[in-house]
């Protein structure tokens, strides 16, 4: 039994009153995103109902109402991840946006030859944006390759990095599997050799308070809407010597210092990186989704998860058949499962019918499904909202699913 007062937190999320076809609703499609608790609805409706205005321009009340709330969300996320200045952290509309940005700017710094290293478990935000800078520079992209367990091997690692190796791309959490990767120690080996890395927290940040400067990461990128914030804003924070060295994005109004037609001279950080009006409501909204989370404790949420995690793992794996991909020992509360002679797709499927929600497919990690040598699979993903009962709803619903399939 456990002191977590999960029933006291589940009153502040409306969609959980919710029924999808006759039942009550089972959200176990965390990873790919978290619902919204009360506490950030209502941040959103007081920005679009009180001070809604454009913001770092204007001279009246509305406008320095919301640029001062904008600040102080920059403030709370800086606060968050434990950046030295509060101008290392750029609003991007998410991971993805974030990832890009570096990708692009890390274009004048490569050349022919140089070494990219990525993991063998990365999302496809995090392949692809690097595959393309490879293309444009010449540098080369190498795999740091996993075990059966979904581990990232890191002799195998050692082995790869060189002082040819510039840039170094690893998840800190596999959104397919949810291993926590050793991300400490690959950026300090990586900074030995003289490589800059980026971290992608798109799924760490829901569940671990990362500290880029315990890490030392040079660059580390998080979605707002997986961690109980809205869509369409998220954070990228670099070290200040990067981003004063990286070329700005795109261009627009809201990064520029001076405009002639003639040259332009960009505004200091972190407003070189963000161009145009920015997403004002969703950074507000973000910050107060920090602090929602905050208030709870990221280590109270990673304990109560984690028993999730074991109490579903044991029993889904008391069902025949069953086989559970990604048992690293540190991971999240991610299960990534397949039933022999069933298609993900048809579990899936059954179990929305029954009002659960889980993903399945590939989730934008075919390398991973590779090496496993499977199409995709079915996966349900925790958060500190979710309760022992749901779980007996799920593996009842599995169950049930995989009667009516054989
Ligand atoms: N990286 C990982 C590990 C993710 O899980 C995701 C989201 N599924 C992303 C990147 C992309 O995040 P977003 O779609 O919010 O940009």
């Amino acid at each position: 039994a456990t002191k977590f007062e999960v029933e006291k937190i589940r009153r502040d999320f409306p969609i959980l009153n919710r029924k999808v076809n006759g039942y009550p609703l089972v959200y176990f499609d965390n990873a790919a995103t978290s619902q919204t608790p009360r506490q950030v609805i209502d941040t959103i409706v007081d920005y679009y109902s009180n001070y809604n205005a454009n913001i770092h321009r204007g001279v009246h009340a509305l406008s320095q109402e919301a640029t001062d709330k904008y600040e102080q969300a920059r403030q709370k996320v800086q606060k968050h991840f434990n950046a030295v200045k509060s101008y290392e952290i750029i609003f991007t509309s998410g991971t993805t946006h974030g990832i890009n940005l570096v990708a692009s700017g890390f274009a004048a710094e490569l050349q022919k030859g140089d070494e990219i290293l990525v993991s063998a478990m990365e999302h496809h935000s995090n392949i692809v944006p690097w595959q393309m800078l490879a293309q444009k520079t010449g540098a080369i992209l190498k795999v740091i390759p996993m075990d059966e367990k979904g581990e990232l091997i890191f002799s195998e690692f050692e082995k790869l990095v060189s002082s040819k190796t510039k840039l170094i791309f690893v998840n800190h959490v596999s959104n397919a599997l949810g291993t926590v990767n050793p991300v400490k120690e690959i950026i300090s080996l990586a900074h030995e050799n003289g490589a800059a890395v980026l971290v992608d927290g798109a799924q760490a940040a829901p569940h671990i308070k990362a500290d880029v400067q315990d890490l030392d990461a040079d660059f580390y990128v998080a979605s707002a809407h997986k961690m109980c914030g809205p869509t369409g804003v998220g954070m990228l924070y670099g070290k200040e010597k990067w981003l004063n060295k990286l070329p700005p994005y795109q261009g627009g109004g809201e990064m520029i210092a001076t405009v002639t037609f003639e040259k332009t001279t960009y505004a200091d950080l972190p407003h070189k990186f963000e161009a145009g009006t920015p997403n004002i409501c969703g950074g507000i909204a973000f910050g107060a989704a920090i602090d929602y989370m905050e208030k709870i404790g990221f280590d109270t949420i990673a304990a109560y998860e984690h028993e999730l995690l074991e109490y579903a793992t044991i029993k889904l794996k008391e069902i025949d058949g069953m086989k559970i991909y990604g048992e690293a020992a540190e991971k999240t509360a991610v299960i990534s499962f397949n039933i022999e002679g069933l298609h993900p797709y048809d579990i899936g499927t059954l179990l929305d019918k029954m009002g659960i929600a889980v993903r399945t497919g590939h989730h934008c990690a075919q390398p991973v499904m590779d090496f496993f040598k499977i199409p995709g699979t079915v996966r349900a993903s925790f958060a500190f909202y979710n309760t022992f009962e749901e779980i007996d709803r799920f593996v009842e619903g599995v169950k049930k699913a995989k009667m009516m399939l054989q």
